[in-house]
């Protein structure tokens, strides 16, 4: 599957899943020296290839179809973190509601780790496709594949589009889980010290591990 047909079918396993709706959220995939990612402001069910936007690392594209208005977080998380292949954002509703509260997710559960980190760090609200937010996104992303954006929603990141998926959906999974889990109390968090061996047995679990030669 070439790349714009892979962003197109993500973003409609995003809605079909509950993940996104209406022309909320955005996916992109590097793609050589720049990203390829969603239009603005296309619902996934009428999204085609063809309205995929090829965008340079300065902000330029060409072609009739206008960039996600969430370029810049796309473009400077591609700038700088490496190990992204791909980025996806949205506006799924565990995520958007603890979002809202400003609450990061903790290590209550074990699969916390697939982010990265002890926990899934909020962003403090900035206004939908400023520079701002990218700023702030992009320091609630360090060490981490995913944030939580204040009144906002999610961003997740992976070395392909298949893995920046599986950490969105898992990180929504985890969103829901602790809203169910508050109203109980604030639930009980994982020892530093086993979340280290989480973290480490996770460098070689699934599609991060090696294939056996
Ligand atoms: P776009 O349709 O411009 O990608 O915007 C959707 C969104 O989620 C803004 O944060
Ligand atoms: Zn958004």
């Amino acid at each position: 599957m070439d790349i714009a047909a892979a962003i197109v079918a993500a973003n409609r396993h995003l809605a079909a899943k509950g993940l996104n709706q209406g022309a909320s959220g955005n996916v992109s995939v590097r793609d050589g020296d720049g990203f390829r990612v969603t239009p603005s402001g296309v619902g996934a069910d009428v999204l085609v290839p063809e309205q995929v936007v090829r965008m340079d690392m300065d902000g330029a594209w060409s072609g009739q179809w206008k960039p996600s208005s969430e370029w810049r977080f796309h473009r400077d998380i591609y700038a700088a973190r490496p190990d992204a292949g791909a980025v996806v954002h949205c506006h799924s509703p565990a995520a958007t509601a603890l979002a809202v509260l400003g609450r990061a997710i903790p290590a209550f559960h074990y699969m916390v780790a697939i982010a990265g980190g002890v926990d899934v760090r909020c962003a403090p609200y900035a206004t939908f496709g400023t520079q701002e937010l990218s700023d702030a996104a992009l320091a609630a992303l360090e060490d981490r594949r995913a944030c939580l954006l204040g009144h906002h929603g999610m961003i997740a990141l992976g070395p392909t589009l298949s893995q920046a998926m599986d950490v969105a959906i898992e990180i929504e999974f985890l969103a829901d889980l602790y809203l169910r889990l508050l109203p109980l109390g604030e639930p009980p968090v994982l020892p530093a010290a086993e979340m280290a061996v989480v973290l480490e047995k996770f460098k070689g679990y699934g599609a991060n591990a090696q294939k056996r030669a």
